[in-house]
């Protein structure tokens, strides 16, 4: 664990954030030596910053709890001490677009959560299993915005996770998707801390996230789409219609998905060899936080379960279950996965490294 790159966290006290230092506590390349959030945290330490909220069921890392939260606005306090920062701060859009850019353009190697740039065209929206070239826009963004060793990586969000694998690995096989129905039941972790009130979730289901839908029909195309002069653009192949659910699970979002294809249709009984045997750069490169198998396909009738399935090789694998013929399109399954590790900080994690096996993370 000798010379770990150092490594900071902004938005470290939330819920996204308190996976990123777990996650951290034992990384053999990344080692958490900075941590900030809102001007209510700082100054404080980690654990008194997170006391009475520490929501993780492991206990804090010794190492993070004395150190002293900062404030994620002040890009100067960050400077000398980490070469690459993981943003799960939660503010209006605006301000999280424009200090990302501004921790990159101090030099930064940034990868972010939040959705402030997942449309920018020059800043990669990764899934390493996926679209691992992406990540060769940075020499562009670099580039056209002056910066020298800094750059914007994103994440997609986090609902759609749980299908993207499986369709890609079928994109990699020669099918062409070219209508997608899907239907989300999105965990309440999803809304981070303290989320949504118990007295709505409870016994309940809320057939509406603010802005979710959009992402999930929109993130797809550019995570399916090519770089060309310099910046991303969108797959104009594919149309998706998503209906987003918030149900009272509290990790691990499902997705319903029914699937058309252009062209050659896959038959079912090749689609789960297929996705058993996927295999991308991640697992290639033997990444630290990536799967060893990125796609599990589970035979019984009744999965996948979010509380039976989410944590599965280290809650980074995508579960897929429920292969069958559908009558309106052509194939339907469901997906799942872990929103707060895969779809989220373990994701970011996971891109950082490979990131750093690509050489931008000096
Ligand atoms: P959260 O639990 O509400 O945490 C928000 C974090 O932002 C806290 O550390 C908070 O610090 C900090 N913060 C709030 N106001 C701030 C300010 N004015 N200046 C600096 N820091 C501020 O939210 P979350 O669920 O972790 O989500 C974080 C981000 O990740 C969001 O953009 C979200 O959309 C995205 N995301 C979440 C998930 C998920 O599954 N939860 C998945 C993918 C992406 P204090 O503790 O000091 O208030």
């Amino acid at each position: 664990m000798a010379n770990r790159i150092p490594v900071g966290v902004l938005g470290a006290t939330g819920m996204v954030g308190q996976n990123f230092i777990r996650l951290l506590e034992n990384h053999p390349w990344f080692e958490v030596v900075y941590v900030a959030a809102s001007p209510q945290s700082a100054g404080k330490t980690f654990a008194e910053a997170v006391k009475g909220r520490w929501h993780m069921s492991t206990p804090l890392p010794a190492k993070v709890s004395h150190l002293i939260v900062e404030d994620a606005g002040n890009v100067k306090a960050a400077q000398g001490k980490c070469a690459l920062l993981f943003s799960a701060v939660d503010l209006d859009k605006k301000a999280i677009a424009a200090l990302e850019l501004a921790y990159a353009a101090a030099g930064f190697a940034v990868v972010s959560n939040n959705s402030a740039h997942r449309g920018t065209p020059d800043v990669p929206m990764v899934i390493p299993e996926v679209n691992p070239e992406h990540l060769d826009v940075i020499h562009c963004q670099r580039q056209a915005r002056g910066w020298t060793t800094g750059c914007l990586v994103v994440k997609s969000n986090c609902s759609i996770q749980s299908y993207m694998t499986p369709i890609w690995a079928l994109m990699q096989a020669g099918f062409a998707p070219k209508r997608i129905i899907l239907t989300t039941l999105q965990a309440v972790s999803g809304a981070g801390y303290p989320g949504v009130p118990s007295l709505d979730i409870v016994d309940n289901i809320i057939p509406y996230i603010g802005g979710e839908e959009e992402k999930s029909e929109l993130e797809p195309l550019k995570i399916f789409g090519r770089l060309e002069n310099g910046v991303i653009v969108n797959n104009s192949e594919i149309t998706i219609s998503a209906h987003c659910n918030r149900v009272a699970v509290i990790d691990g979002h499902t997705a319903c998905v029914s699937l058309e294809f252009a062209g050659a249709k896959p038959k079912l009984e090749e689609i789960i060899p297929l996705w058993r045997a996927f295999r991308a750069v991640p697992q290639e490169l033997e990444l630290p936080m990536a799967p060893k198998n990125p796609i599990l396909y589970n035979d019984e009738p009744n999965r996948p379960q979010p509380r039976k399935d989410r944590d599965l090789d280290k809650a980074m694998a995508v579960t897929v279950g429920r292969l069958r013929k559908c009558h309106v399109f052509d194939i339907r399954f469901v997906g799942l996965h872990h929103n707060t590790v895969r779809g989220a900080a373990g994701g970011a994690i996971l891109t950082a490294e490979l990131m750093k096996a690509k050489g931008f993370i000096g």
